[in-house]
């Protein structure tokens, strides 16, 4: 009986109920999910020469016969040797196999096999040691290129090599193509079974790139409408109707005008308010790329209309510095923001919670207070979330669930991770893109400098020249404590704790050495962070917890320690804490880490200031993996897509995508069903993790 597409895989040769398990472990169950499990690399085992021609320096197959019956031997406990002589026209070899002493029983004399490894040469004598052997007689892994795939325990490659092999010789046809005839004409793509057959056994490196294309495009193409779908299904209702006022009347307040990029964001932003339907977008730019002004022309167009706005912040400094910029901003055009945060007294909070009820206050700025169940508006019509990756969906949702009847607030994310636009594209699926790629004008460029050990007393005596101009220093440590420091940042390593205790007592006894770090609770940060503020701390040792948002112009000079522990966008988010004043800064990143790759890495940082062409090149050293951290990113796991390397397919297969959603939104269409399908199925398992 042939196999079919869904039987389960125990019914496959070699294929037990022990091995099933295992297989299930890996997401493996019937036959297809097989022929998905598609191999990580590729060994070419093409290359077939006589025992006298084979060259020394690579493995290559070898025909020959065996000539003498294996002879078994035990060297010692746990090892033993089966030697066996093999012949082909002109020369013998003798073949060693270590622990395989199945082989004494298994090698017939007299028959012809196929050995695939490297022969060696002693004189005139020939050996092969440990080959893969398999008789010439229906030979399934020599003389091809053989995919390897991952594996687990108890599962060899050769047993899943010899299950595919068995699946598409008996299943190719049941290989329907999901995408449309037309749709693969358009975009050059082969045919879906061909595409298949070959990503397991490719006959050429050509056409295993011409497979790899079409199945890395289909699953990008199924991604990208998956997540149009899902998108356009959460945009039911009616968002707070706005009514368009002209920008002009807003931005002639401000003390300078906005750049190009801050223009377009707030253009995208305002058309998105008026539309009828609620807004949901996200506005990507660099720290100090001016994301909050736009934010608050947002909040102004809100309250012109009369509707309340509400920002929340991950931490009470941000919060506070939030407020500090808005309230002067908003006050300009007669509009009242006010702060609520964890730490305020109760009777603060209560005040606040009046004005908000009773619609006094145009804009809240403020923490996860800002959900607590006191807090109530009069009239909410738009939330703002700053630094997306630290807000889930459920709490913008929350807060947006503040605003009553049937219209939805507006929502606006403010995002200083400069996510590559592709990735952002998919990551945020729910969210439209503004990307604030532009800085201010008069900005000065932070210089940045690598340097190694060797360099630390010039960097200590350029410590002292900043503070005694008058400025203040951050320096950042990978850990708090000795021994929580990464294994990578090798033996001068810095932990903050010890190593402030070291700068305050042995360094700069003179200066003001203060320290903050994630262990220390909320409110010891913060005491300690507006001390910096206020210009009470000369040396600030941190570790990254002051990587997000917090503002200090005086500060001129950023160090990093042990800079290799670090990707580069955290480093460029550390770096933007500086540079915010009138005064030229520096960012000197501190590495004694030899290897070229992390040497060409941390250059990166030092030959550019663009975020976006920083974490574009952090992508593409690190791939997307590390670029996301441990962070769910909440995108379906991909199988063959590779999101740094295939952005260019991604490309194509996102607008092929928008052009056949925009023909057939639901692929309600006979020859899109095929399509539904496999979104859908891509799409069952990650339905609760999508953003
Ligand atoms: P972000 O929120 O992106 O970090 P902000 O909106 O806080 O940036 O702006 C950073 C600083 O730059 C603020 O002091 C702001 O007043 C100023 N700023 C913003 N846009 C401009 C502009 N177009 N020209 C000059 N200064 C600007
Ligand atoms: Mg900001």
């Amino acid at each position: 009986m042939p196999h079919q597409l869904t039987d389960p895989v125990q019914s496959l040769p070699g294929i037990g109920p022990a091995r099933a398990k295992r297989l299930e472990k890996l997401g493996i169950r019937t036959a297809q999910d097989l022929l998905f499990w598609f191999p990580r690399q590729y060994e070419d085992r093409r290359e077939c020469r006589s025992i006298r021609e084979a060259p020394e320096d690579r493995p290559v197959c070898v025909r020959a016969i065996i000539a003498t019956a294996p002879r078994l031997s035990y060297i010692r406990k746990g090892l033993e040797l089966v030697k066996v002589n093999a012949v082909d026209e002109a020369d013998a070899m003798e073949l060693t196999f270590f622990n395989q002493s199945y082989l004494k029983t298994s090698l017939r004399p007299g028959e012809s096999y196929l050995f695939y490894g490297k022969v060696e040469r002693h004189g005139s004598r020939y050996t092969m040691t440990n080959p893969v052997l398999e008789p010439e007689a229906g030979a399934r892994f020599t003389r091809r290129i053989m995919p390897v795939y991952p594996l687990t325990a108890g599962i060899s490659n050769n047993l899943l090599a010899g299950a595919v092999l068995r699946i598409l010789e008996d299943c190719a046809q049941q290989l329907t193509d999901p995408l449309p005839a037309a749709l693969r004409r358009e975009h050059a793509l082969a045919e879906y079974a061909y595409a298949v057959q070959t990503v397991h056994f490719p006959p050429s490196w050509e056409e295993l790139e011409i497979a790899r294309r079409r199945l890395v495009f289909e699953e990008l193409f199924f991604l990208s409408a998956g997540l149009a779908m899902l998108r356009r299904s959460r945009d039911w209702g009616r968002g707070v109707p706005c009514k368009s006022y002209d920008a002009e009347e807003y931005l002639h307040t401000l003390p300078f005008s906005l750049t190009g990029a801050q223009r377009r964001a707030l253009d995208e932003a305002f058309a998105d308010l008026c539309s009828g339907t609620p807004m949901n977008r996200l506005i990507q730019g660099d720290v100090g790329s001016g994301k909050t002004v736009v934010a608050a022309a947002c909040a102004w167009l809100l309250a012109k209309n009369g509707f309340q706005s509400a920002l929340m912040a991950p931490t009470e400094i941000l919060a506070e510095q939030h407020y500090n910029t808005l309230a002067p901003l908003l006050a300009r055009s007669g509009q009242r923001v006010g702060l609520l945060t964890g730490a305020m007294r109760a009777a603060e909070k209560r005040a606040v919670y009046a004005d908000l009820a009773d619609g006094s206050l145009d804009l809240v700025v403020g923490t996860h207070a800002l959900l607590s169940e006191g807090v109530s508006f009069r009239r909410l019509g738009l939330v703002i979330t700053d630094e997306q990756h630290r807000f889930g969906v459920a709490q913008r949702a929350a807060l947006a669930a503040k605003g009553e009847g049937e219209a939805r607030p507006h929502v606006l994310v403010m995002s200083a991770t400069p996510i590559p636009r592709t990735l952002a594209l998919l990551v945020y699926g729910d969210l439209e893109v503004s990307v604030i790629d532009e800085r201010p004008p008069g900005r000065r460029e932070v210089q940045t400098t690598l340097i190694g050990e060797r360099k630390r007393p010039q960097l200590y005596g350029f410590i002292r020249k900043q503070v005694g101009e008058g400025h203040q220093v951050y320096l950042v440590c990978p850990a708090v404590e000795e021994g929580e420091v990464p294994a990578a940042a090798g033996p001068e390593r810095k932990a903050a704790a010890p190593y402030a205790e070291v700068l305050q007592k042995h360094v700069f006894p003179d200066l003001r050495v203060g320290l903050v770090h994630g262990k220390l609770k909320s409110r010891e940060k913060e005491t300690v962070m507006a001390d910096f503020g206020r210009g009470e701390i000369d040396i600030l040792v941190a570790t990254t917890v002051i990587e997000v948002g917090v503002d200090v112009p005086n500060a001129t000079l950023m160090v990093v320690e042990n800079a290799e522990c670090f990707g580069l966008s955290q480093l460029h988010q550390l770096r933007g804490r500086v540079g915010r004043g009138e005064s030229q800064s520096y960012c000197v990143l501190v590495s004694s880490a030899q290897s070229p790759e992390t040497r060409q890495r941390l250059r990166v940082l030092c030959e550019s200031s663009d975020g976006f062409h920083i974490a574009e090149e952090d992508l593409r050293l690190r791939g997307p993996g590390d670029f996301f951290g441990n962070r769910q990113h909440g995108l379906p796991p991909l199988k063959v897509a590779d999101l740094a390397a295939d952005t260019r397919v991604l490309h194509e297969a996102r607008e092929a995508a928008a052009a056949l959603l925009e023909e057939d939104p639901e692929l309600t269409a006979l020859e899109h069903r095929g399509i539904r399908a496999r979104v859908e199925q891509m799409f069952q398992d990650s339905r609760d993790t999508m953003n």
